[in-house]
C-alpha cells in the first residue's frame, strides 16, 4: 500500500469545496439557551405534546455515533452515517469518481445499487464476475482490468444474493494493491461467523467498510447505514453529505435500540437458528437442486426447474421471496429471506405441496 494518496483520489470539484455549514453546526447541544439561529418554529409543531420536533437535529449524529463506536470499537471519530447504506454509495460515487472519466469494479452477482448508482452518477461500472464454484474473486482478472481511472471497487460480503462470505486473504490482497478506494459491504456480517474487517481499519487507509441497522438491528425503517473508515476519509463524507441527512426520530429511535444488546442478541440467535432449519428442511424437497451455505439471513435456493413457476406458487400462497433467476450465475434461483419460525413452516410446508404436486404431473 505505497502509492495511495487519498488527496490525488478526490474529483477536484470537492477538493475546493466551502461546505454548508448549518446553524446547528456549531451550537448543537448548547442547553438553556434561547435558539433564533434556524427559522425553526419556537412554538413547536402541531405535534408539541411531543417535544423537539420543531428543532433541526444534530447534523453530526455524535451521540448515536458514540454509540456505535462503542459497539463496534471503533472511534467515532471513524464512523459516518448514512440515510441508508445507498446514500454512502451515493457519496462515495461523488466524492471519488469523474463522470465519463473514472470507473468503478464490481462483482456480479451482487448487490445492484453498486451499478445504478454508478450509472447515475455517469460512472463505468466494469464487471468481473465471482468464480462459478463457490462465488469467490477472480484476482487474476481483477488485475487486468485496473488502469489510473480504476477509482472505486465494491466488494460485498457475505454477499447478495449469494449468502456466502468472500475470503479475507483476497479482500485484503486486493486492497493493499489497489491505489484507490475499496468499498467493502458488511450489511449482512453479524449473521456470519467471520469478523469483520472494521477491527483493521488503521492498517487500510483505502478502505471504507458498509455496515447497517436495516438488517440484523432490523431497523430498516429508519434508514441508517454506517460507513467506517480512516478519519479523513469521514472528514470527506461528512463535507459532502446533506447537512441533516439522519432525522431527530431517526437518531432517536435508534439510540433507544443500540441500548438493547440482549435483545439484538437474542434475535440474532433465533435468525441463525431459522436459517439452518429452513436449509434442513428444503434440501430434503425433491425440486430443490442446491440450497447455497449462507452467511446472511437469507438463503439462495436452485430449484431443479423454471423457478418463475414456484415463484409464482409462492405468491398465490402470499408468500413473497426474490426470483433471482435472471441475475448472472443465479439461474433458476430464489432468495429466501429467514423469517420466524412460523412463517418459515409455512413456507416449507408449501414448497413441499407445490413438490408433490410437481412429481404428479
Ligand atoms: C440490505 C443491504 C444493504 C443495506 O442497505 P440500507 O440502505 O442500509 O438499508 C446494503 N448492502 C447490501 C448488500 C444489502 O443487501
Amino acid at each position: 500500500m505505497n502509492k495511495f494518496n487519498l488527496n490525488s483520489l478526490i474529483r477536484e470539484n470537492i477538493l475546493s469545496l466551502d461546505p454548508y455549514v448549518s446553524a446547528r453546526t456549531e451550537h448543537h447541544k448548547e442547553k438553556n439557551s434561547i435558539f433564533l439561529d434556524a427559522n425553526e418554529n419556537s412554538f413547536g409543531s402541531p405535534l408539541s405534546f411531543l417535544n423537539s420536533y420543531n428543532r433541526y437535529p444534530d447534523p453530526l449524529q455524535k451521540e448515536l455515533k458514540e454509540k456505535i463506536a462503542d459497539f463496534k470499537n471503533v472511534s467515532p471519530s471513524q464512523i459516518f452515517l448514512g440515510n441508508g447504506s445507498d446514500e454512502i454509495i451515493d457519496l462515495v460515487y461523488r466524492i471519488f469518481s469523474r463522470p465519463k472519466v473514472d470507473h468503478a469494479i464490481i462483482f456480479p452477482p451482487t448487490y445492484g445499487m453498486y451499478e445504478v448508482s454508478g450509472k447515475i452518477h455517469e460512472v463505468d461500472v466494469i464487471k468481473i464476475f465471482l468464480t462459478e464454484e463457490y462465488y469467490q474473486l477472480n484476482l487474476d482478472k481483477i488485475e487486468k482490468v485496473l488502469n489510473p481511472n480504476s477509482k472505486i471497487i465494491f466488494i460485498c460480503s457475505p454477499n447478495n444474493p449469494t449468502g456466502n462470505d468472500i475470503k479475507r486473504e483476497d479482500i485484503e490482497e486486493i486492497t493493499k494493491k489497489f491505489t484507490g478506494i475499496v468499498v467493502l459491504d458488511e450489511a449482512y456480517i453479524d449473521f456470519s461467523n467471520k469478523k469483520s474487517l472494521s477491527m483493521e481499519i488503521d492498517k487500510y487507509p483505502n478502505l471504507i467498510i458498509l455496515q447497517t441497522l436495516s438488517k440484523s438491528w432490523g431497523l430498516a425503517g429508519l434508514r441508517i447505514g454506517i460507513a467506517i473508515a480512516s478519519e479523513s476519509i469521514i472528514r470527506w463524507m461528512n463535507k459532502v453529505k446533506y447537512p441533516y441527512n439522519i432525522s431527530f426520530l431517526s437518531q432517536k429511535i435508534a439510540l433507544k435500540a443500540l441500548e438493547n444488546r440482549d435483545l439484538f442478541f437474542f434475535h440474532l440467535k433465533n435468525i441463525l437458528a431459522e436459517r439452518e432449519y429452513i436449509q434442513k428442511s428444503l434440501i430434503k424437497i425433491p425440486i430443490i437442486q442446491k440450497v447455497y451455505p449462507s452467511s446472511a439471513n437469507f438463503l439462495l435456493a436452485k430449484i431443479n426447474f423454471s423457478s418463475k413457476n414456484l415463484y409464482q406458487y409462492l405468491m398465490r400462497k402470499k408468500i413473497f421471496v426474490r426470483d433471482r433467476s435472471k441475475i448472472i450465475l443465479c439461474k433458476n434461483c430464489l432468495r429466501i429471506t429467514v423469517g420466524t419460525h412460523e412463517e418459515n413452516e409455512y413456507l416449507i410446508d408449501q414448497i413441499r405441496k407445490y413438490s408433490i404436486q410437481k412429481r404428479e404431473i
